[in-house]
């Protein structure tokens, strides 16, 4: 996962950028990127780590420049390290191009094993390498023909946010994958991953770009255009990740056109029709399953508590207490208020279980914390398939539901019951018709072919 942001047109370019990522940093944390135009040259300040972390007011006051692109990254593909960071930068005869990517693409080995054998030199391991590599290739006469020709050879997830000559290009795989929006803040128009990005900047929501577009931001002009169609594969189809809504989004944002936070809820409603609890109290795992048991709440009038707090000040990294304190880790982001929980019959709603880990502590602490009884209700349905689209979940072996049957997870976390939203409930409550999803991490589904060159282990268990 990752989130990008880009704005042409504007003389705090860079600045503005900073605070876009700032807001999109829930979409990756590993490491941040900036990259500026300033008349012909390009400056760039990256780093491993927070957005608040890896820029100082020095190091924005010395990105100059009115056309800017930004990169925050959760690494999928390609390891973790600096070489990694984005936004991708060469230099080519044609142009400087500048990428940042969110998705992932299925057929990078074959069209990285092509280039390789024709004498290209790869000095990364990210899918935007190679997108800049068949930019560079691409024979075509002018600019847009080549980027259509260029991105009609990817396969797979990709919302893009370009910078070529002083042009600002956005574009979004045929499928809809991931988010990518367009907004206006005076004379610049800005594109971000998710409305909050907007929002913090003050700019104004226009409109998403669309699934196999290509819009062309020449200072104050915006041009669009389609991603080649009659190169599709007939077997194109929507497909916007349906785990945008569930978990990743921020709720505060608008993607695919709707409200996250108010979906949420609506998963949480369609959860209590489906699997009801006879508690006391309803309560979030916080703050992932905030708006998914208020949801739950309101749909069978148990009264909503809050029985954990989360501390939002842990970092990644802290000094370890010297003494052996028993799941430091999970204690220290969160802590239970005794006395809500002390006696009563709790419904904990978490809004997905992936490896079984965190929620097995959870349930242990809520225990320990005097309840009467744990029960858990997830609202969406097992995940037991890895994404090869984006989203983290590597291998089937990691994902807990793809192993084992409901009972045996329940056992496992410890909760007196355990229930997931089925695939019907969820799709139910999204604001979007069915077909628009991509739903594979749930049933299995993909709606590309698969990577020739899978993970290791990817689909074994
Ligand atoms: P588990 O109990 O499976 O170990 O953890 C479930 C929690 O992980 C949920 O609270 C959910 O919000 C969170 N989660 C779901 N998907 C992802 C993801 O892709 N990355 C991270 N870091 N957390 C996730
Ligand atoms: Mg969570």
């Amino acid at each position: 996962m990752c989130g990008i942001f880009g704005i042409s047109n504007h003389k705090e370019a860079a600045r503005l950028t900073y605070l876009g990522l700032y807001a999109l940093q829930h979409r990756g944390e590993e490491s941040a990127g900036i990259v500026v135009r300033h008349g012909k040259k390009i400056e760039i300040h990256k780093g491993m780590g927070l957005v608040g972390d890896v820029f100082t007011e020095r190091d924005i006051k010395s990105l100059r420049g009115d056309l800017a692109i930004g990169h925050v990254r959760y690494s999928t593909t390609g390891s973790s390290s600096t070489k990694n960071i984005q936004p991708y930068f060469v230099r080519h005869k044609k142009d400087k191009i500048v990428i940042a990517h969110n998705g992932n693409l299925t057929n990078s080995f074959e069209l990285r094993n092509e280039m390789e054998q024709d004498g290209s030199i790869f000095q990364t391991t990210m899918d935007s390498e190679i997108i800049a590599h068949l930019l560079a290739r691409s024979r075509k006469s002018d600019t847009e023909e080549n980027i259509a020709n260029a991105l009609s050879q990817l396969e797979g997830a990709y919302s893009l946010v370009l910078m070529l000559g002083e042009l600002l290009i956005g574009a979004r795989d045929i499928y809809g994958w991931r988010p990518l929006c367009l907004g206006r803040l005076d004379g610049a128009y800005v594109l971000a991953s998710e409305t909050c990005a907007l929002d913090l900047i003050q700019a104004q929501y226009i409109r998403d770009i669309e699934p196999g577009e290509i819009v062309f931001i020449d200072k104050g002009n915006v041009k669009s255009i389609n991603i080649s169609p009659e190169t599709l594969s007939p077997k194109a189809r929507l497909a916007s990740c349906i785990f945008e809504y569930i978990y990743f989004a921020r709720p505060d944002s608008n993607i695919f056109g709707h409200n996250v936070y108010k979906t949420r809820k609506s998963l949480g409603r369609q959860l209590a029709r489906e699997c009801p609890a006879d508690c006391d109290i309803v309560m979030p795992i916080p703050d992932s399953g905030n708006y998914a048991a208020l949801g739950f709440s309101k749909e069978c009038g148990i009264p909503f508590e809050v029985g954990m707090i989360r501390n939002h000040y842990v970092g990644r990294t802290f000094i370890q207490p010297s003494q052996f304190i028993r799941d430091f880790r999970v204690k220290v982001k969160l802590n239970p208020i005794r006395d809500v929980l002390k006696g009563k019959r709790v419904v904990i709603v978490e809004d997905s279980i992936v490896r079984g880990t965190t929620s097995k502590i959870r349930v242990k602490t809520i225990r320990e914390s005097g309840a009467k009884e744990v029960h858990m209700r997830v609202s969406c349905p097992p995940l037991r398939f890895p994404c090869f689209y984006g989203i983290d979940f590597p291998t089937k072996k990691e994902l807990i539901a793809s192993r084992h049957s409901i009972d045996w997870v329940r056992d496992f976390i410890g909760a007196d019951s355990l229930e997931y939203l089925s695939l019907e409930g969820m799709l139910k409550a999204m604001p979007l018709p069915k077909n628009h999803f991509c739903t594979a991490c749930f049933n299995g589904d993909y709606p590309t072919k698969l990577p020739k060159k899978l993970g290791k282990g990817a689909l074994e268990y």
